[in-house]
């Protein structure tokens, strides 16, 4: 069976690349019958954020992509937080050690490589050129970046440790001597057949005797990652561009460890506009009322926490994010909730070149998902749950305004909640716009707030008087139980000649009386949802 992970380090909060990292790799999973497991690897203490490795798996919910195991889901290959696990890991050093594929390594730490070493190894392979650099030897002691010291050169360990006689390193060690253990990398080249960029030839020559242990018995990521890639049975691996230095290695690893190496796809770099790499920006000065859409922001937002606190769906945005680097089958939509995609996955779509994010496509597929939810087409956990979550959220900012001493005009009901959910729909893209279009029809208008004020001052109060008495007339003979939309719209013709006013000055006195505000549904759509009553009490408030 087919299984793959997610394997992030808890750096940070998620961003869109780790998202459709986890994506293809869920993906995969689902469209095989497979499973998809997240692993937390954690054992390089000096990068850890606290609340990272939560952050992580907020977010993937959020997006809807359930692991099948992990550290909360637990699973029958764990524990599934590498700092958890850690004595896998000595066992596999001193195995490598026993086997002669790594030796300890004596040298003074401040005489190692210094740590972004990723970006001088070079590659001899084809066809693609490797993308970025990243801080792989994550040893902390390693981290000060030395005048060139004499165990140097060209920037890597000249390997003097693995000439140490087994008995004088065993010594050495019995001895307390502090050391770290390195794998001795072999001549010869190594090749693989990468699910994204195809064949591919590395020469060892480019590459250097990794640490696998620090001095303080941890292991480094390249150790950790190959040792559990192999207990937990993994079977192919999507991951960034940037591990594509490291693949060589970890295949040694692999066969130093008498492990199948899993196959595996480099996926290319998510881009912003221009080119550029996204922003890490969390904006907090949008407004979380008005439409918030990053393609006004210069810098799109990378962190997909960003996207979840203004109000976009995580299967929408999971949708949107899929599609950056992955060309579907055509009969395959724009539109669709992750059991499409899922069907739909095919590895020969993955792109070789970086993936610019489409921002303008957001909040098109977002709407779309939005839709869905409110019309119960949609929804994490299938067909309503959409509907059902949008409700509670309605009911939510109804609390809200209850808790801050607002009298709740009418009764709270989950129909109530969907018929103005309903009502709202052609208005709402973003979740967070859904308390401010859904607020008039719990609550009377705040006639002496801002925009209410500002309002009414563009009346006169005699035009102001007759729109409000002609509507109330105009209404009148409407039975409550048919007030709806069509009927109520054909009686406001009446109005602009009966008031000897314009009919959208009509409209805003009307918007403002009922709502309080210059902006909203139609005012005949919130006048039907408002039912008689209450539209003929806001309107004879409105003329005292
Ligand atoms: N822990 C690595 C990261 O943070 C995982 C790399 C891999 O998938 O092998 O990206």
């Amino acid at each position: 069976p087919v299984r793959v992970r997610f394997a992030p380090s808890p750096t940070g909060s998620l961003h869109l690349g780790g998202l459709r990292t986890a994506l293809y790799n869920f993906l995969l999973a689902r469209a095989t019958g497979g499973q998809f497991l997240l692993r937390i690897e954690d054992t390089d203490a000096s990068r850890l954020v606290p609340g990272a490795a939560k952050d992580i798996q907020e977010m993937l919910a959020w997006a809807g992509i359930q692991p099948d195991e992990g550290p909360e889901q637990g699973g029958p290959y764990g524990p599934y937080v590498q700092s958890d696990r850690l004595s896998r890991y000595t066992e596999a050093a001193a195995q490598l050690l026993e086997s002669g594929h790594a030796y300890r390594c004596f040298c003074a730490p401040s005489s190692a490589p210094p740590t972004r070493k990723a970006a001088k190894e070079r590659m001899n392979r084809t066809p693609a050129s490797p993308s970025s650099s990243r801080p792989e030897n994550d040893d902390p002691s390693l981290s000060t970046i030395a005048p060139t010291p004499p165990t140097i050169s060209d920037g890597r360990y000249d390997g003097r440790c693995s000439h140490m006689s087994r008995s004088d390193s065993d010594a050495r060690a019995r001895a307390g001597e502090p050391h770290v253990v390195r794998m001795k990398i072999p001549s010869g080249t190594s090749s693989l057949f990468d699910l994204v960029h195809g064949n591919l030839t590395f020469n060892h020559t480019s590459l250097d005797d990794s640490v696998l242990l620090k001095r303080d018995g941890r292991p480094t990521y390249h150790l950790a990652s190959v040792v559990d890639d192999g207990l937990m049975e993994i079977t192919h691996v999507f991951r960034g561009d940037e591990w594509l230095p490291s693949t060589p290695k970890h295949l040694i690893l692999h066969s130093a460890l008498n492990q199948r190496p899993p196959l595996y796809g480099h996926l290319p770099l998510l881009l912003g506009r221009d080119r550029s790499k996204l922003s890490k920006r969390t904006s907090s000065t949008d407004s979380a009322t008005s439409s918030v859409s990053p393609t006004s922001a210069s810098t799109p937002p990378s962190t997909v926490r960003w996207y979840a606190e203004h109000g976009y769906l995580g299967p929408a945005v999971a949708n949107w994010v899929a599609l950056v680097g992955w060309t579907p089958p055509p009969e395959l939509g724009e539109i669709a909730d992750l059991n499409q995609l899922a069907q739909a996955f095919r590895i020969d779509g993955l792109h070789k070149s970086p993936g610019v994010v489409n921002f303008e496509k957001l909040d098109h597929v977002q709407k779309a998902h939005m839709v869905a939810w409110i019309e119960g087409r949609g929804g994490p956990e299938g067909p309503g749950s959409g509907r059902a979550l949008l409700i509670r959220y309605i009911q939510e900012a109804v609390e809200g305004e209850v808790d801050k001493g607002n009298i709740l005009d009418g009764t709270w009901s989950d129909e109530e909640g969907g018929k103005v959910l309903d009502i709202i729909k052609p208005k709402v893209t973003v979740r967070t716009q859904i308390p401010r279009y859904s607020r008039p029809f719990f609550f009377l208008p705040d006639w002496s707030a801002q925009e209410a004020l500002s309002l009414r001052s563009k009346f006169l109060q005699p035009e102001l008087e007759s729109i409000l008495s002609n509507t109330l007339t105009l209404l009148e003979p409407h039975s409550p139980d048919a007030f709806h939309t069509a009927a109520i719209k054909s009686a406001f013709e009446a109005l602009p000649s009966l008031c000897g006013a314009s009919y959208n000055r009509c409209m805003t006195v009307l918007r403002w009386a009922v709502s309080g505000s210059g902006t909203g549904v139609g005012v005949a759509e919130m006048v039907a949802g408002l039912g008689k009553a209450r539209v003929a009490q806001r309107l004879q408030l409105g003329l005292e």
